[in-house]
């Protein structure tokens, strides 16, 4: 029989160890998640190769992982029973490291100075099995491939070798002990061998994983299933009930309310996923905060990558919250490498025309949903006239604004355009800090004595994409209060003019006279009650947006 061999870790490899093992990486948590990922891989292999291949000599009738704990030794063994590993795979994919990047990964790593950097990349670069070094000070791997009939024994304690020997006995799949280190409250190191801080990990990283992960009982008793198993975005929409989508809505988002609209998302061919978004009822705290986190987390293959996945959504629509489940990106996948992936690019498109039909056919079939959104989601929403060329139309009929027609109700751009009096050619606004002052303004005066209707736009942000969007429906934005507004007949027209070269003396006179403070003295159309009023020039900067700019500092 083969005696055990001393082998040494391939050169990055080893040095990754070292990165690991020495590392303040504080989420110490996720090795776990590694390792459970690892083993339904496993699962998910043998269930392939056991499908393509009806000879395969392997029991598939309880695909599933086992975590055991033996608190007297302190350890912890993750156990499946799937594929496996022959010798040669044992140190080929545990001994090396086959990742593509890994060299631009360690020099990146050993250039970052700061603490906070370097656990940003180990995090991003997902160091797989070896994150187990992070919480064991020794670890045993023993693995039988499914068809083989001798297993192996890889054991190390992370330094530059391990010792590799055959086994008799394996059990088909692989186990995974680690032997751990002591806890430590100051290195944020936690007890692993509690079944609640076992169950809340797997609960938190691996719920939705498809193969039941089962907690070995205390003292021989019965194993407990403690992932839900419920990859609610993999299952026909007919089959799962609201309560449950509300359920899992309330897992991922921590709020105790229920979704207001749920949107469900499957694409086929050659970059498969689905998606599983939900809207709020209910405006985050934190919406319009610099430090706000976006909602969607990124699956691959019912495995959780991560949190807060900017590239799915853009920072318009970051209330929504939900899911996406990849099936062909690798499970360490970057930020940087989503950033420049064109499918993600694709799906995001995808994701946001979506959310933008989903909102659309709320408007006509859940109006109270749709305006409980605008009136929660609206203002951020019109950030995306600002950044979202594409959807810029779409979004506009999704909006909804206050108006002179009924100060009770917003009205949408479609309604106004439909109210538009006969031979009305623009979309009337006014923009300013409140309600009451636009309808006391002036301004206001002719529009509403000649029965037009006007936008009422208060939001900080209808300041700057009033500017940037130039119309609606082939309609032209037109603010009141900028610029020359011809209200007037032919006729009108004319007896303006006649008035004009009557007052012309008093007007230079008027504009000489007040030189310093305005550029011109014009005759006004707009005013009934009101004896002057102040209009600023079409291009010009308006009275709120100067105070913006002026409380930015600028
Ligand atoms: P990754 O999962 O990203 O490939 P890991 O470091 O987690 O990286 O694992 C390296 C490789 O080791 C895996 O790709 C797999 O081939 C093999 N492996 C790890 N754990 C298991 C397991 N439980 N069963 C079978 N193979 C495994
Ligand atoms: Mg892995």
């Amino acid at each position: 029989t083969a005696q055990a061999e001393t082998l040494e870790f391939q050169s990055e490899a080893r040095q990754l160890l070292q990165l690991v093992i020495h590392s303040i990486y504080s989420n110490k948590d996720t090795f776990l998640r590694e390792l459970v990922s690892n083993a339904s891989d496993a699962l998910d292999k043998l269930r392939l190769e056991a499908f393509r291949d009806k000879d395969l000599p392997a029991d598939t009738s309880d695909l599933h992982v086992a975590l055991e704990v033996d608190s007297a030794r302190r350890t912890l063994t993750v156990r499946d029973n799937g594929i496996g590993m022959t010798r040669d795979e044992v140190v080929g994919l545990i001994g090396t490291i086959a990742k593509s990047g890994t060299a631009e990964f360690l020099r990146k790593l050993k250039e970052s100075k700061d603490a906070a950097g370097s656990q940003d990349l180990i995090g991003r670069f997902g160091i797989g099995f070896y994150s187990s070094f992070m919480v064991a000070d020794k670890v045993t791997l023993v693995t039988r491939r499914a068809g083989e009939s001798e297993g192996v024994r890889w054991e190390s304690s992370g330094e530059s070798t391990y010792t590799i020997e055959p086994v008799a006995d394996a059990p088909q799949g692989t186990a995974v002990t680690l032997h751990l280190k002591p806890a430590d409250e100051e290195e944020h190191l936690h007890d692993y061998t509690s079944r609640a801080k076992l169950t809340e990990i797997v609960k938190r990283y691996s719920d939705f994983i498809t193969w039941p992960v089962r907690l070995a009982g205390e003292d021989g008793g019965e194993p407990e299933t403690i992932n839900s198993r419920k990859a609610l975005w993999a299952r026909p929409a007919s089959e799962v009930g609201e309560d449950e989508y509300a359920e899992f809505y309330k897992h991922i988002s921590h709020d105790w309310n229920d979704p207001l609209e749920t949107i469900r998302l499957q694409a086929e061919g050659t970059f498969e996923y689905q998606a599983l978004l939900f809207i709020p009822s209910r405006a985050p705290l934190d919406l319009f905060m610099r430090e706000r986190k976006r909602g969607v987390q990124l699956y691959v293959k019912r495995v959780f990558v991560m949190d807060d996945c900017a590239e799915l959504m853009p920072e318009y629509l970051r209330f929504v919250k939900g899911v996406v489940d990849a099936q062909d990106l690798s499970l360490n996948v970057s930020r940087e490498i989503l950033q420049r992936d064109r499918q993600i690019q694709l799906m995001r498109r995808r994701l946001v025309k979506k959310v933008l039909s989903t909102v659309k056919s709320m408007m006509t079939a859940k109006p109270d949903s749709y305006r409980t959104f605008w009136q929660e989601f609206g203002r951020a929403v019109k950030e995306g006239l600002l950044d979202d060329y594409e959807n810029r139309d779409a979004i506009l009929e999704i909006a909804s604004f206050d108006s002179t027609h009924d100060p009770e109700k917003q009205t949408t751009l479609a309604q106004y355009v439909e109210r538009m009096k006969e031979g009305q050619e623009h979309i009337y606004y006014m923009t300013g800090e409140s309600r009451a002052l636009i309808e006391n303004s002036p301004h206001l005066e002719a529009f509403r004595d000649k029965g037009f209707e006007v936008l009422v736009l208060t939001d900080a942000v209808d300041e700057m994409w009033i500017d940037a969007v130039p119309g609606f429906g082939g309609k032209q934005f037109q603010s009141i209060a900028k610029g020359e507004v011809d209200l007037r007949t032919e006729d009108e027209k004319k007896e303006a003019e006649e008035r004009q070269a009557d007052f012309s003396d008093l007007l230079s006179w008027m504009t000489t006279t007040l030189a310093d403070h305005v550029k011109e003295v014009r005759l006004s159309s707009r005013l009934t009650t009101s004896p002057a009023c102040i209009v600023g020039d079409t291009h010009e900067v308006s009275p709120t947006l100067e105070k913006m700019y002026r409380a930015m500092g600028q």
